[in-house]
């Protein structure tokens, strides 16, 4: 029976390579809803490519362009967040969720409360809300299935044995191509230099997390979410290679790691074979005498303020990590338009952590709680912006 696949970001990074796996495994899948931000003509592509059943961008304003680049196709359209939540509302075996930031938590909870399959790639999300998403989730039966790598590896590794069996779980960083920079030379970086990701190609604000090292940062908070798993059993190790993505360290010093070339589709395809392994049509095999080694260090936090940010908003709990997704979401878009250095980003994380430190010591109780305190956030980051400039 084929498989009903709903992608929300259908545009982008993984939206794209989740659309290559369904066009190669076209017996075993079927494109569902389609969603995208504000480009019409790129969602229509992928839409008539895959012959979806509905597409729907949440620009509303984009929406006549959109019906215009369908014509002809049959396949239905829509704008604006009903358009949206209609998408969300199709039915469908599989939700992919890849919107890029905290823009996805209402679609991909939507999701939820159908009690679907969920695709998780959009980490802001659980960072935005995570005990009410984990518990909306258990609540209305459905499955989170993580498609970051480093979380497809731990789940690979951990392979259904319980937490208590388990001494810590890491995660592996690239270090991003900051990794060996000055901390004076990262100071003067542009937008276009912190993009350049050395080994992943993916969207533009993700890059500037992992060159900001704040993508491992939320990835910690990822994990604690999705396992479980208590702060302080959760570490980072930088690993330029990019070949281990996530290990667990059993309780009898034995380490299951999972291993793959960074390629999102290894797994986007462990998350949609729901079990079962797909092959790659133009994957590349690892050949380990090809790699010859493997390297590590330790990840450098003086360089890397973010994620040290990101460990103590963990470590707070609360909304602190609402806090922190907020702000960081401000700054790595004033980042790239140029109102701020690269060292902008952690000062007003920082200034926005420490501001909202006393008002939101609670655990934001459901999503529409965690939207609201991500909105004012928003605002107060904003404002604070051009007063960062100054300082
Ligand atoms: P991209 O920026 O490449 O793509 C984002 C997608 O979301 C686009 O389709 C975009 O459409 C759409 N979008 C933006 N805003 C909205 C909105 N308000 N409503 C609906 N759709 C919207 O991001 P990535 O694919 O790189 O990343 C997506 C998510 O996956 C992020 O959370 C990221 O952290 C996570 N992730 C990504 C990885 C990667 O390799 N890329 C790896 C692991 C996790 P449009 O372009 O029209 O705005
Ligand atoms: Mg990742």
């Amino acid at each position: 029976m084929t498989q009903v696949v709903t992608v929300f970001g259908a545009t982008g990074s993984i939206g794209r390579s989740t659309a290559d796996l369904l066009a190669q495994h076209a017996d075993r899948f079927r494109a569902g809803a389609l969603v995208g931000g504000k480009d019409p003509v790129a969602l229509a592509k992928v839409a008539r490519e895959l012959n979806a059943s509905f597409a729907a961008l949440a620009d509303e304003s984009a929406g006549p362009a959109l019906a215009e680049a369908l014509s002809g196709s049959g396949i239905p359209s829509g704008a604006g967040e009903a358009a949206v939540m209609e998408a969300a509302a199709r039915d469908a075996d599989i939700v992919v969720a890849a919107v890029s930031g905290a823009a996805g938590l209402k679609s991909t909870h939507a999701a939820l409360r159908l009690g679907r399959k969920v695709a998780l790639a959009n980490k802001e999300s659980l960072v935005c809300a995570g005990d009410a998403f984990m518990r909306d989730a258990a609540r209305y039966g459905a499955t989170i299935l993580p498609m970051d790598s480093e979380h497809d590896a731990l789940s690979q590794a951990l392979a259904g044995r319980p937490l208590a069996d388990v001494r810590t779980m890491m995660i592996t960083a690239s270090g991003g191509p900051f990794r060996t920079w000055t901390r004076e030379r990262i100071a003067a970086a542009s937008a276009a230099e912190a993009a350049a990701h050395p080994t992943w190609s993916m969207g533009m604000k993700i890059n500037i997390d992992s060159a900001s090292l704040m993508n491992k940062g939320l990835e910690l908070i990822e994990a604690h979410h999705l396992f479980g798993i208590e702060p302080e059993r959760l570490d980072v190790v930088v690993h330029p290679q990019s070949v281990i993505h996530g290990l667990v360290y059993w309780l009898d010093g034995a380490v299951t790691a999972e291993l793959a070339l960074p390629d999102m589709r290894v797994p986007i395809s462990h998350c949609l074979g729901l079990g079962d392994r797909l092959t790659i049509e133009r994957g590349r095999p690892l050949d380990l005498v090809t790699l010859g080694s493997l390297t590590f260090e330790a990840a450098d936090e003086a360089r890397f303020p973010c994620l040290r940010i990101a460990r103590a908003a963990l470590a707070a709990g609360g909304a602190a990590p609402t806090v922190m997704n907020a702000a960081n979401e401000i700054a790595v878009a004033a980042f790239i338009a140029g109102r701020i250095g690269f060292y902008g980003i952690s000062d007003l994380v920082e200034r926005a952590c420490t501001h909202f430190a006393g008002s939101y010591r609670t655990a934001p109780a459901d999503v529409d709680e965690a939207l609201a305190i991500d909105a004012h956030v928003r605002i107060w980051s904003a404002e604070a912006l051009p007063e960062l400039r100054a300082a």
